[in-house]
């Protein structure tokens, strides 16, 4: 394997050279022996400053690759007692190697194993999962492994069944029947994060979201693991919710189950998705203590865009509904001009925008005044 030395954030690391994995002229990570994409540069920024935060002692990044990852959290977040890399591929491990001795790092623990084997027999105060695709099938090994107040964290790229575009997909990796909606980003975050929390439970564990976000083509999660079997059945009994968004006149709402029900404001069968987590996404001093700490990292290549992420949430962070999709719901309501959302914004008074859509807004307000703030 060819290979070619990249800079990311603050460390140098050896990755294959992309020129030998082009497709149609463009760099193909899927190809390459060692995976190495550099359109997840965001993912590693945004997951290194939450890693400063937390201050692990033991950091596992049990699917690393290159081990960018994983170097990048010990070099730039934080020095923890113990780095511990792990990946199946044999390829992986003779970079992970050369990479974590060229940074100068002394406490890690290199692994070559299946992360399910490995994941069950540790424990750690923050576990990583960055897998290709469903992150579904090291939801329990990775929940075992992280201890009570520890901090798991995924990523899921396959947007195709968490977003309702792949129905059958949906059901067997997440377990909840889905549907195309007017806000599918959001509903296919709270689909996954459903779906850790009823595992988790098998686990006489639950988890808590800290931080959590879409971009470009994944979701990118951190939830505080708790242990209890009555934590756990309280966070099913009062967030595992489902949802339906009317077909007709667009209104949406969290329902206690998935019975046939009624749009309570025009009478049509509502289109039911789930199960599906109805809490919130973001704990408010998690996301404070990031706005508070972000600015050190004025370094990394996506600086402005982990800025302009960090203050789309802070200001939806406190509505609890699923943001409203400006443009289909204007189609349902036969509504040709659509105002400019900053009008409807003004209108509302107590509502913003969203990292989800930028045709989305985050409100608490009744449907009806939406829609009115929609004709003004
Ligand atoms: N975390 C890396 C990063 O940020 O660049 C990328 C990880 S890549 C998306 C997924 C990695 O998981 C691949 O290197 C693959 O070899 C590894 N992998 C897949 N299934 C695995 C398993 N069951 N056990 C261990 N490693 C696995």
């Amino acid at each position: 394997m060819r290979l070619k030395e990249v800079i990311e954030g603050k460390i140098r690391i050896f990755i294959p050279d992309p020129s030998e994995y082009m497709r149609e002229g463009n760099f193909d990570p899927a190809w390459a022996p060692v995976f190495y994409n550099p359109k997840m540069v965001f993912n590693r920024d945004l997951s290194v400053i939450v890693v400063s935060i937390l201050k692990p002692k033991i950091i596992v990044d049990a699917l690393s690759a290159t081990g960018v990852r994983g170097i990048r959290y010990y070099i730039e977040g934080w020095r923890s007692e113990q780095l511990i890399l792990n990946d199946k591929n044999p390829k992986a491990i003779t970079l992970i190697e050369t990479n974590v001795k060229n940074n100068g790092i002394d406490n890690a623990k290199i692994y070559n194993r299946d992360a399910n084997s490995l994941l069950y027999e540790i424990k750690s105060d923050y576990v990583d999962i960055d897998p290709f695709g469903s992150p579904s099938p090291f939801i329990l090994s990775s929940i075992s492994a992280t201890i009570r107040n520890g901090v798991v964290a995924f990523t899921a790229t396959d947007l195709s069944p968490l977003e309702g575009s792949s129905v059958t997909s949906c059901r067997r990796k997440y377990d909840a029947i889905n549907q195309k909606l007017s806000s599918s980003k959001e509903i296919g975050l709270r689909i996954l994060i459903g779906k850790i929390i009823k595992e988790s439970a098998i686990l006489e564990k639950t988890v808590y979201p800290l931080f959590s976000f879409y971009a470009d083509y994944y979701y990118r999660l951190f939830l505080k693991v708790e242990s209890g079997a009555r934590k756990a059945d309280q966070n099913i009994n009062i967030n595992i919710k489902y949802f339906g968004e009317c077909p007709r006149c667009g209104f949406h709402s969290f329902l206690e189950d998935k019975c046939d029900a009624k749009c309570p404001r025009c009478g049509s069968n509502l289109v039911i998705v789930g199960p599906l987590y109805s809490g919130p996404l973001y704990d408010t001093d998690f996301v404070e203590s990031i706005l508070q700490t972000y600015t050190r990292f004025n370094y990394i290549s996506s600086f402005s865009r982990v800025q302009k992420l960090i203050n789309l949430i802070v200001g939806e962070m406190r509505y609890r509904n699923v943001y409203y999709n400006l443009s289909k719901l204007a189609s349902k309501l036969k509504i040709s001009a659509i105002p400019p959302i900053q009008a409807v914004l003004e209108c509302l008074g107590d509502a913003s925008r969203t990292h989800f859509a930028s045709n989305g807004i985050k409100t608490d307000k009744e449907y009806e005044e939406i829609v009115e703030c929609m004709r003004v």
